[in-house]
């Protein structure tokens, strides 16, 4: 799947919508916050809590972005 820069994409029950290749803003159905995040992070509180004592973490924001870069 090629993705393109600027255009919405659904993930479940996401919105991602990348600034740059590895860049995105993802937006978040129920809460209506966009965080910034990349394939290795986020800026939401859940990475930001447990990426401290497990660097590999994935939330589910960098999880969708990683699934639309296959
Ligand atoms: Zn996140």
């Amino acid at each position: 799947m090629s993705i393109k820069i600027k255009e919405p994409y659904m993930v479940d029950d996401l919105v991602v919508y990348f600034t740059s290749d590895s860049e995105a803003v993802v937006t978040d159905y129920d809460c209506r916050f966009e965080l910034k995040a990349s394939i290795n992070r986020c800026e939401c509180c859940t990475y930001r809590f447990n990426a401290y004592r497990n660097p590999g973490f994935q939330c589910r924001h960098i999880k969708a972005i990683r699934k639309l870069l296959g």
